[in-house]
Formats: C-alpha cells, structure tokens, sequence
C-alpha cells in the first residue's frame, strides 16, 4: 500500500520536523521555515516570472527551493545568505552555473550599491524572509528604490495586510504609508503553514512591490518625510494635534487642508507628503 502523505509532505513526519530534506537543523533565529511544496514553489515562481536578461537577487535561499527554478533562467543571481551551514551546500549545488554569485552575509548590513553594474541598473528582489527582519529589511531596500525593478517577497500575512492597506481600514499605519509612498504594491495570494517545514504559527502572504520611477507624490525632504510618518503614528489613538505638537501646530496642519482633530490612521499617503512639506517650508524659510 502506498504511503498517504501528509500536508507537511516529505519532512511530516514528526521524527524529523525540524530537519529539511537534506537533514539541515532549521534555525529558529534565521527564521527558517522552509517552502516544501511544489505546487506553492511553482506558483511563486510563476508570479514572479524570472526572464534571460533579469539581474536578480534573492535574500535568504535557505535549500533554494525558490533558488532552484530561477538560477537556470536568469542572466545573473545574486543570492544572500547568513546562515554558515547553508553556504557549502549552496556552492556545490550551483557554483558551476554563469548566475550564481553567493554573498555569505547579513542581508540587513549588505551594501546593496555593490550588486549594480552601472548606475542607472535595475535589480529584481525575491525572497522567502524570516519574519523577525521583514519590517527593517523592506524600510532598508526602498532605499534603493531608484535601482530596484520589482520585489517579491512572502510575509506574515498580517504584515502584508498592513503594507497593501487603505487608509481608515484597522490594518492601515507607517508600513503602509512608508511603503505605499515608494511602490505599488498588490497582495497577490495567501499561504498556509503547512507549505513550510516547520510550520511557522501564522500564516503567510505573498506581496509584490514596485517601486515608482515617478512618484505620484514628491516630498521635497524624505527623511524627513519618514521622520514625521513616524511621529504622526507614535501614540495610538491619539489626534493628529497630539502627536505632531512641536512639528506643527493646528493652524499649520489645517493650512494643508487636514483637519488636525484626525488620527493618523484615517489619512491617505498625500496627507503625509503635504504635512511634511510644509514642515519643510518652515524649516526653510
Ligand atoms: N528560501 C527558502 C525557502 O523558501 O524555503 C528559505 C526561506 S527561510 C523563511 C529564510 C532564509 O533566510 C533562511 O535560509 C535563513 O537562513 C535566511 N536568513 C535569515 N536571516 C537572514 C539575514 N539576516 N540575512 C540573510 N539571510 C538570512
């Protein structure tokens, strides 16, 4: 009789639920819940869609299930990766392929200006990222935005709910602003724990981000732009008044048309850009 298997596939059985196909300890501080099946893998790579001329990069390959079908199409992969153990299976697997450039290091210190060829390069991001650097690693990437084609990524479903949310919806915060001011961004199709191995508590999402060549909205300054999202978002529940007070005072917000007894969550990306150019024009003047 044919053994039945379960959602988990290959790694289900409970005596190796921590160990990958190739007997790899999963590391729970690199966040590695790894994709095992095909038919999820197939539907990333599909949305994705890797061509011949794409200079790519993937964060975090873990056991390349994403690495696997793309490293073969693309002109060149740029592949990211912390965890030591990981590296030596890597190189053996692919290192005899045009693509592969491995890159054993942090992917939050990497300096993302030495993977361009030229200046006006374009690159293409993909990962499977380890939920506890997602936040930091995108804030981190769209400042790069000028050089960045489209990103890829699978998240926290909550996360990705946050990034693509409306303003006034529950979910709606600095991600989404943050975020919605740089790219466009679609919440393209959800996952289950049971694709990984392990199963991570919650579910996932996969989110692509474009980032604008021209911007709908232009902040004239856009750290301080980040810096005033960040203060207008600092106590829940408080009015727009309340936590912008020293940055701008109730005349000035409602000088942008922005009624200041709002909550930051009930304002669209353009509110923000009008606010933090005005306070870029007092600053100024
Ligand atoms: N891509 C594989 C997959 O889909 O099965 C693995 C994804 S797993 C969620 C996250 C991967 O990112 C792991 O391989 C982990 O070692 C790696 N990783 C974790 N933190 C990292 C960091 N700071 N920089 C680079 N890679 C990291």
């Amino acid at each position: 009789m044919r053994e039945k298997r379960s959602p988990a596939g290959r790694n289900a059985n409970p005596a190796n639920k921590h160990r990958g196909n190739s007997g790899h300890q999963h590391k729970k501080q690199f966040g590695q819940n790894f994709l095992n099946n095909q038919r999820v893998i197939d539907q990333i790579v599909m949305s994705i869609r890797p061509q011949a001329e794409d200079h790519m990069v993937e964060i975090g390959p873990g056991e390349a299930a994403l690495t696997d079908p793309i490293i073969h199409v693309v002109k060149k992969l740029e592949i990211i990766e912390i965890d030591n153990d990981l590296i030596a299976p890597l190189k053996i697997k692919f290192a005899s392929l045009p693509a592969f450039n491995l890159h054993h290091t942090d992917a939050l210190k990497f300096d993302y200006n030495t993977l361009l060829d030229s200046a006006d390069e374009q690159l293409r991001v993909v990962g499977n990222l380890p939920y506890n650097i997602s936040s930091p690693l995108m804030f981190k990437l769209i400042e790069h935005a000028a050089n960045i084609h489209d990103m890829h990524f699978m998240l926290q479903k909550e996360v990705v709910e946050r990034i693509c949310a409306e303003p006034g919806s529950k979910t709606f915060g600095r991600l989404s602003v943050m975020m919605q001011y740089f790219c466009q961004t679609e919440h393209l199709f959800d996952v289950g724990p049971e694709n990984f191995t392990p199963p991570p508590k919650v579910d996932s999402a996969i989110v692509r981000l474009i980032p604008y060549k021209q911007k709908p909205i232009v902040a004239y300054d856009e750290a301080l732009f980040a810096d005033l999202v960040r203060q207008s978002f600092s106590l829940k529940r408080k009015t727009l008044r309340n936590n912008l007070k020293g940055w701008l005072d109730a005349n000035q917000i409602e000088s942008c048309g922005i009624n200041p007894s709002v909550r930051a969550e009930q304002l669209p990306v353009s509110a923000f850009v009008a606010l933090a150019n005005k306070l870029y024009e007092i600053k100024n003047r």
